[in-house]
C-alpha cells in the first residue's frame, strides 16, 4: 500500500479534497500521513473510520523522503520552498500539487483527466512524476466547453470571469463575510425604519466602506457590496496572471501546438464559492445551436445545458445553485448579433471541486491502482 502524504489539508482546497476522498472511499486504497507547515505535534484530522494521527512537520525533509506520493494544496510558496530540495535529495516519487509553481514545467503535466486523460498517460508511461491541477478558471472553462475546444471549433475565446472570494483562500472567504456582517451592522436599526430614506441608508454604508473601519486586513480593499477587476499579479503587459493562464494552460492542458487564443478579464466578485465565466466564442464555422449543445453535451458526464429562458437561467446557473456539486452547467448559449459564427455562453463550476480538487483526487486514484 502506498504512503501518501498530505500537505495543506486544512485550507479550502485542502478541506474539499479530504472531503471528496472520504465520500469515494480513497483513503481504505493508501496509507495517509498528514503533515502541517504551522501545527506540528497537534492532532490530524478526522478520517471515518481510522484513529487521528499526530501531525508530521511538513518542512521535515527525511518525513517527506520517506513517501511514495506527497499531495500539497499549501500553495506556491511551500511548493518552491520543498520541491527541489525533495528533488534535488534524490526524491523520485509521486508529487501532486494544486499551486500554480510548476504549472508550466517542460516535465509536468497539468492533470484534468476528463480533458487530457491521453496525455496524462502518456505522462505516466514516459516517467513523468509530476503532476498539477490547473488554474481553477481554465479547468472549468475546459470542462464546460471542452467538446468545442476538441472539435477544433474554436478560432478564439474572449472571457469575463466573476470568481468567489474562497479562491484566494479560507482567510478572504472569512473577510468577504466579516465584510457582509460589518455592512449590515452599520445600518441594521436604519433599514427597518421607514423614517430613514434608502439614500441616506446607502451614504452611511458607503461613508463606512472607505473609512478605517471597515475589515479589509487581506483583500486590501473592500469586496462586499463592490467588486475587484483585478486578480494575481500584474505580468507588466496590463494583463494579471489570471487572465495570462486562460490561454497558456488551457493549451498545455489540451496538448495544443498551434495555440487557440483566449483572452479577458478576471474579475473578484462578492460570492463565497464557485466561479462563473461569460464567453464570447469565434467559431471556426456557423453551426446551428442544436448541435453546439449536442457536442457540449457529448464531451463529459457533467456538463448541463441550461435552457436560454429567466427561469432556468435564474435557478440553475447561479453559484448558489451549483455550490457543492460536481456538475459544469452552460447557459446563455446563443448567437450574438455580431455574426453566425460569434458564440455567447455562460457557465458556472464550483473551483474547490473541478477547479481544484476532484483532479487532484483522480490523479491520485490513477497512480495508486
Ligand atoms: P488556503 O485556504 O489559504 O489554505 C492553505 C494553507 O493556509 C492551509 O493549508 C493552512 O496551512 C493555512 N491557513 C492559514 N489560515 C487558515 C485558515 N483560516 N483556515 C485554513 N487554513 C489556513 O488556500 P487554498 O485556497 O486551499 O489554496 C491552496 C492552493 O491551491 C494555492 O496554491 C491556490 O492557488 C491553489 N488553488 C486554489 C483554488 C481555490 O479555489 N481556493 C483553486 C485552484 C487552485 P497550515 O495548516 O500549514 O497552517
Amino acid at each position: 500500500m502506498k504512503t501518501v502524504g498530505f500537505v495543506g489539508w486544512r485550507g479550502m482546497v485542502g478541506s474539499v479534497l479530504l472531503q471528496r476522498m472520504q465520500e469515494e472511499n480513497d483513503f481504505k486504497n493508501i496509507n495517509p500521513i498528514f503533515l502541517s507547515t504551522s501545527q506540528p505535534g497537534k492532532v490530524g484530522p478526522i478520517i471515518s473510520g481510522t484513529i487521528p494521527t499526530v501531525l508530521e512537520d511538513a518542512y521535515n525533509i527525511e518525513i517527506l523522503k520517506s513517501l511514495n506520493i506527497i499531495i500539497t494544496c499549501q500553495g506556491g510558496e511551500y511548493t518552491k520552498k520543498m520541491f527541489y530540495t525533495l528533488r534535488n535529495s534524490g526524491w523520485k516519487g509521486y508529487w501532486i500539487d494544486a499551486a500554480s509553481t510548476l504549472r508550466m514545467k517542460d516535465d509536468t503535466v497539468i492533470v484534468l483527466d476528463p480533458v487530457n486523460k491521453h496525455i496524462i498517460e502518456k505522462g505516466i508511461n514516459k516517467g513523468v512524476n509530476t503532476f498539477i491541477g490547473g488554474n481553477c478558471t481554465v479547468s472549468l472553462m475546459l470542462m464546460a466547453l471542452g467538446g468545442l475546444f476538441v472539435s477544433n471549433l474554436i478560432e478564439w475565446i474572449s472571457v469575463s470571469t466573476y470568481q468567489a472570494a474562497s479562491g484566494s483562500g479560507a482567510n478572504y472567504m472569512l473577510e468577504l463575510l466579516r465584510q457582509m456582517g460589518a455592512l449590515y451592522s452599520v445600518v441594521s436599526k436604519e433599514i427597518n425604519d421607514s423614517s430613514v430614506t434608502p439614500l441616506c441608508i446607502e451614504k452611511k454604508v458607503t461613508q463606512f466602506v472607505r473609512s478605517k473601519d471597515f475589515p479589509i486586513e487581506f483583500f486590501n480593499v473592500p469586496l462586499a457590496g463592490s467588486l475587484i477587476p483585478w486578480i494575481d499579479v500584474d505580468i507588466g503587459s496590463g494583463q494579471s496572471k489570471e487572465e495570462w493562464k486562460a490561454q497558456e494552460e488551457a493549451n498545455k492542458i489540451l496538448g495544443f501546438k498551434r495555440k487557440i487564443l483566449i483572452d479577458g478579464t478576471a474579475v473578484r466578485i462578492g460570492s463565497l464559492r464557485c466561479h462563473s465565466q461569460s464567453f464570447v466564442i469565434k467559431l471556426k464555422q456557423d453551426i446551428s445551436l442544436v448541435d453546439i449543445e449536442e457536442i457540449l453535451l457529448n464531451h463529459n458526464q457533467w456538463v448541463r445545458v441550461i435552457p436560454n429562458n429567466i427561469k432556468n437561467t435564474v435557478h440553475e446557473l447561479t453559484p448558489t445553485a451549483v455550490t457543492g456539486k460536481l456538475i459544469i452547467p452552460v447557459g446563455r448559449l446563443r448567437k450574438l448579433s455580431l455574426g453566425n459564427k460569434y458564440l455567447s455562453a455562460f457557465s458556472i463550476g464550483d473551483q474547490l471541486l473541478w477547479g481544484a480538487a476532484e483532479p487532484l483526487r483522480r490523479i491520485l486514484k490513477l497512480l495508486v491502482s
